[in-house]
């Protein structure tokens, strides 16, 4: 079933947006939509959110937008992918059960974009700037699905060419949405990576609702490859479940059946296998209590980290066999792709 691109069912402005031509236009544009749009006088204040239960409400915020102004322009790092996070949106509409953005998040899963792209982009100036001679980095989706917004208000197109034109800065982001017709003509001047996150045919059904199938997603890639644009794809979250050998090298025949020829020449792959915190495994089955995510302490192994809150992985030799799996695929339908790394 094809995804529609996303419509918000309620929109709230923030009154600083409003000091911004991106804002401006957006309530302009969003009127026309017949959008229901609330203000509100602070950031804080976007707590209403319809809903009789906290579940309804969860999944109401999720088609929530809300127009503000990023206040920090201070960046989050953003490894092993780049250097820095930038910034754009926060929250997604994507209904993915293992979505970290779901503990990220917390109370306010609705969707967040901001309309100071150009002091974000004037940020991530002074962090190429502090980096020269060196190339910096830059991650656009570790907050939210950027592209599968960008076609309300396109600011990623605005940092994809912001990026163009830079010497020493680079742009990386992530989707799985396939809206990406608007982005095609920007002038990224080979700046930019646009990677895909695919996944086994198991995963997408059962855990990624509400964003584009595979097929589509893979038809998407072809096409932002035509346009010149590097291209990738994150094969995440790596999930064992039945069948999952087959389950991955199904979705490595369909790549390969897909993705034209000569749209190959500059692809690379990533590999996160499926991980969890103990914080993260409770929002999972507050937000989606019929879940079959498996999410047993038991059966993995804790792995330490950030701020005291440990992951839960796979085991070692479990990570080795999907690890050879994988690469062993990707090897055989694209030799000439690059590894980037498997976590
Ligand atoms: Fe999270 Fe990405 Fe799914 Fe959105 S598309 S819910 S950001 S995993």
């Amino acid at each position: 079933m094809t995804i529609k691109p996303f419509t918000p069912q309620l929109v709230y402005i923030e009154p600083k947006a409003l000091e911004y031509p991106l804002g401006e236009k957006l309530k302009g544009k969003f009127e026309k939509m017949g959008l229901e749009i609330r203000q509100t006088t602070s950031h804080n204040q976007v707590r209403n959110i319809p809903g009789e239960n906290d579940l309804q409400k969860y999944r109401n915020a999720k088609s929530t937008l809300v127009v503000g102004v990023r206040k920090t322009l201070k960046f989050d790092t953003s490894k092993p992918s780049a250097e820095y996070a930038i910034p754009l949106a926060t929250g997604c509409m994507g209904h993915c059960q293992y979505c970290y953005l779901q503990t990220t998040m917390g109370s306010k899963p609705y969707i967040r974009t901001y309309v100071n792209v150009e002091e974000i982009l004037g940020a991530a100036q002074s962090y190429i700037d502090e980096h020269a001679p060196e190339i910096t980095r830059f991650e656009a989706a570790c907050t939210s699905d950027i592209v599968g917004i960008d076609h309300l208000t396109h600011s990623l197109k605005k940092t994809i060419e912001f990026f163009g034109k830079t010497e020493l800065g680079k742009l990386r982001f992530v989707t799985k949405y396939h809206h990406v017709d608007h982005l095609l003509d920007a002038d990224h001047r080979g700046k930019t990576r646009f990677r895909f996150s695919i996944n086994a045919d198991y995963v997408i059904r059962n855990f990624e609702h509400g964003t584009s199938p595979l097929t589509e997603r893979i038809g998407a890639a072809e096409k932002v490859a035509r346009a010149g644009y590097p291209l990738g794809f994150i094969v995440a979250p790596i999930y064992i479940h039945e069948g999952w050998q087959e389950g991955y090298k199904k979705m490595f025949e369909i790549l390969d059946e897909k993705l034209g020829q000569d749209t190959r020449d500059d692809i690379t792959f990533e590999f996160i296998q499926h991980r969890f915190t103990k914080p993260a495994k409770r929002v999972i089955q507050k937000n989606y209590p019929m879940t079959k995510l498996e999410l047993d302490e038991e059966k993995r192994k804790y792995k330490w980290g950030k701020y005291g809150i440990g992951k839960y992985v796979y085991q070692i030799e479990q990570q080795e066999e999907l690890k050879d799996t994988l690469y062993s695929y990707m090897n055989k339908y694209f030799p000439k792709a690059k590894i980037e790394y498997f976590t």
